[in-house]
Parts: structure tokens; sequence; C-alpha cells
């Protein structure tokens, strides 16, 4: 209803703001403010313009020099009589002065003031495939600071404290230099007497728990629920369990899971498990079973179908043997394994083994040749190849074959591109 205070002369605002007549006595102000402010307070869900408003209207009427000021000329007479922006207070200040912090009973002050958020605390979290499989709980002992139980976060004996003289109070000191003709640069930092709170405590007053500081180290122990099919990457948030400080909202601690790499399963697209399995050549010809111990220690047992012959590489998949889905433990994946076949080495056959295996294995696809034919060709020699090294010829290949685009390049910037895309 009461948008921004207008900037032209008016007289009238302030006392609408706080909804009394231009006659009202300081004690109907005192009224109508502490009503309006409580209700308005952002701690209960007010709107802060408003209470910012609120404030702002009480603090020039509960003061009679600049009521009479406002009264006859305005507030844009206020702001030149008083020296730049000298009805600027923080509207929680004024509020807490008014109220002592009580206002909402105890433990209004520490959450009234300055809504500033403390960081959040991220630690990565260290989990096994076997622990996102069946579900675990981590006991972690993390220390933070806390608001000193002894003086309640006011840092001092008495619950009292003066305004900082380095800074006077804002907890930022500017500084100034010239960096040029008629080029001032100013700088913000931190007050270096008061650490940024704006407040000074007299040795004396200091509250011996604290030194002053206002928050003392705790010992805290989490317990972090790891549920059944969680991933690696997933945070797991403690709200408002990180660092407190006086006048801020506490933030958060977060985990992030971190999952190691498992010697045997590898976790793929969502909750599939993949295994790799090795079968002899036997086995692949004439059928395995084997027990694979799965993440929960159960065996399974593993078998071809009769007459089945697996090929190297080949993948085979169980139904709901794969990681159980976060939030839907009782559905899961997919376990798919990949057989390699491992090949005798050369040599293990004698002839006659060779022959008795020639006879079982399906006929040769090429015909024997003939002696005639066997003149015709060219004797010759082969020697292994390892897989490493086609690989190292190809990536030397693909090298030389960039220098020699990039070389055609600079003799012409738009040609050869062109025809090498068109080959
Ligand atoms: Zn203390
Ligand atoms: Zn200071």
């Amino acid at each position: 209803m009461f948008g921004r205070v207008p900037k032209k002369s008016d007289n009238t605002n302030f006392y609408e703001v706080l909804g009394v007549p231009k006659s009202a006595s300081q004690d109907e102000l005192k009224k109508a403010y502490k009503k309006a402010a409580i209700k308005n307070h952002p701690d209960k869900g007010g709107d802060p313009e408003k209470f910012k408003e609120l404030a702002h209207a009480y603090e020039v009427l509960s003061d009679p020099e600049k009521r009479e000021i406002y009264d006859q000329y305005g507030e844009d007479a206020l702001k030149e009589g008083m020296g730049g922006g000298g009805s600027s207070h923080n509207p929680f200040d004024i509020f807490e002065s008014f109220f002592g912090g009580g206002a909402f009973g105890g433990g209004g002050s520490s959450r009234g003031r300055r809504q500033k958020r403390g960081e959040d605390v991220v630690h990565a979290l260290k989990v096994s495939l076997e622990e996102l499989y069946n579900g675990t709980t981590k006991k972690l002992s993390l220390s933070r600071n806390a608001i000193c139980s002894k003086c309640k976060g006011k840092g001092s004996k008495s619950g009292a404290s003066s305004r900082c003289y380095g800074c006077q109070g804002t907890g930022m000191k500017i500084t100034t230099r010239q960096i040029g003709l008629g080029m001032i640069q100013q700088m913000q930092h931190v007050c270096p007497e008061c650490r940024g709170s704006g407040e000074m405590i007299s040795d004396r007053d200091r509250c011996p728990q604290c030194k002053g500081n206002k928050v003392t180290q705790e010992k805290k122990v989490l317990e972090v629920h790891i549920e059944k099919g969680m991933r690696d990457g997933q945070k797991i948030t403690f709200e408002g369990q990180a660092d407190e400080a006086p006048d801020t909202i506490t933030g958060d601690i977060v985990f992030v899971l971190e999952q190691k790499k498992h010697p045997k399963f590898d976790r793929r697209f969502g909750d599939d498990l993949y295994v790799d399995h090795n079968l002899s050549l036997t086995e692949a010809l004439c059928g395995f079973q084997f027990a694979l111990t799965h993440l929960d220690g159960r065996q399974l047992l593993i078998k071809s179908n009769p007459g089945e012959v697996v090929k190297p590489g080949q993948y085979k998949a169980i139904n709901d043997e794969g990681m159980p889905h976060h939030q839907r433990p009782f559905m899961k994946g997919k376990l798919v394994i990949q057989f390699h076949v491992i090949f005798p080495e050369s040599g293990v056959f004698s002839p006659e083994q060779c022959r008795k295996i020639e006879s079982v294995l399906p006929m040769r696809p090429s015909k024997h040749l003939t002696d005639m034919e066997l003149d015709d060709c060219e004797e010759t020699t082969l020697h292994d190849v390892s897989a490493e090294e086609v690989k190292r010829r190809k990536e030397q290949r693909q090298h030389r074959h960039r220098e020699a685009y990039d070389e055609d390049d600079d003799d012409d910037e738009s040609a050869p591109r062109v025809q090498c895309a068109q080959q």
C-alpha cells in the first residue's frame, strides 16, 4: 500500500507509514512503531522494504529536532540538513535499540540483525560400491565454530560492547589514494581493529570462555546415512550445521559422495553393473558354470545353456541383479557380464591332438592348395605385432597427416581444406 518514500517534498508520508495522525504524541508514535515493526519484521515473514520504511519514519519522528524540520520542509530538507545520509541507520539496529533484542523472546537478537548467510562447508566422502549397494551409516566427527555458550555469542561478560572507533561500527575501513590527476581510488578493507565485527569489547569485560571471539570450537559427530543406490557425486546436506557466527544464518554441511573404484564391478548407465569374466577356450566352446560373489556377499551361480558357445567379448546380462535404484531400492538394474576367452598358448597341442581337435571342429573353409599352386606362391614369414604397436603406428600416421594439413594451410588458406573434405 505504501510505496517507496516519495522524493518530492512531502511532510505527511512518515505519519502515514506509521499510521498515526500528525498530532501524535511521542508515546503514540512509539506504540504505533512497535506494533507495526513486530508485524512487519522480516524474521516473522514481513516485507523487508516496509520494515525499513517503518524504522526510517520512526527514527525521524522520534527525534524532536528532525520531526520539526520534517513537519516544516519535508524529507528532502532532512537529507540536506543532516550532512549526507544522516538517517541511513540499519533498521534492525533501530528495532533492537528499541526492544533490546528481546522482541520475540529469547534468541531474538541473534537472528534479528543483518541476515547474512554463513558459508556452506563441503566435504568429499569416499564410499565403496558395496556401501552404495547395501546402504550404510557413517559417523563422522567434525569440529566447527559454535556460538559461545557462556556469553551467548556476545563476547563479553556484561553483554555490552561499544562501537569500534576504527570503523565507526561499520566493520569496514575505506582508504583513498590519488591515482591520477583528479582521480581518486577508494578501497575498502575489513577493519583490522574489530576484524569486521564493528564492535569493541574491553579487555576486562571479555568473555573468559571464548576470549571475546563469540564462538568456540566444538566437536560434533554427524551420522551420514548413505541410502541404497546413491551415486557418485550425489550430495547429502546437513542444513544449518556449518560454522556458527553471531548475526548469521548458519550454512550447511554438504557431503559429496565419491565412489572408490571397485576391483571387480563397474557401475554404468545409471544402475547397471558391469563385470568381466574370463573363460577358457574349453568353457567357451563346451559350457561353463561359476560362482560370482555379489556386492552383498551372495553367491550367484552363473552358467551357460546347454550347447551354447560364447564368443570373445560377448556380453550377457542378468535382470534385477544390478545396483538398486535410489529411493526405489526394490528396483534394480542389470548385471552385465562381458566374457573374454583365453586361448591356449602356441605349442601346447601335439600334431596328434590337433588332428583330434580338427575332427570335431567345423570343416576348414579353404581347400588344400595343389603342389602346382604352391610352386607359384612366394614364401613369407609371419611375426607377432602387439595391439600397442598397431595403436602407436596409427597415432604416428594421424600426426603426420595433421602436419601435412598445416603446411597446406600456410600456402593457401581455404582451398586444401575443401579439397580434402571432398576426397
Ligand atoms: Zn563467550
Ligand atoms: Zn572496527
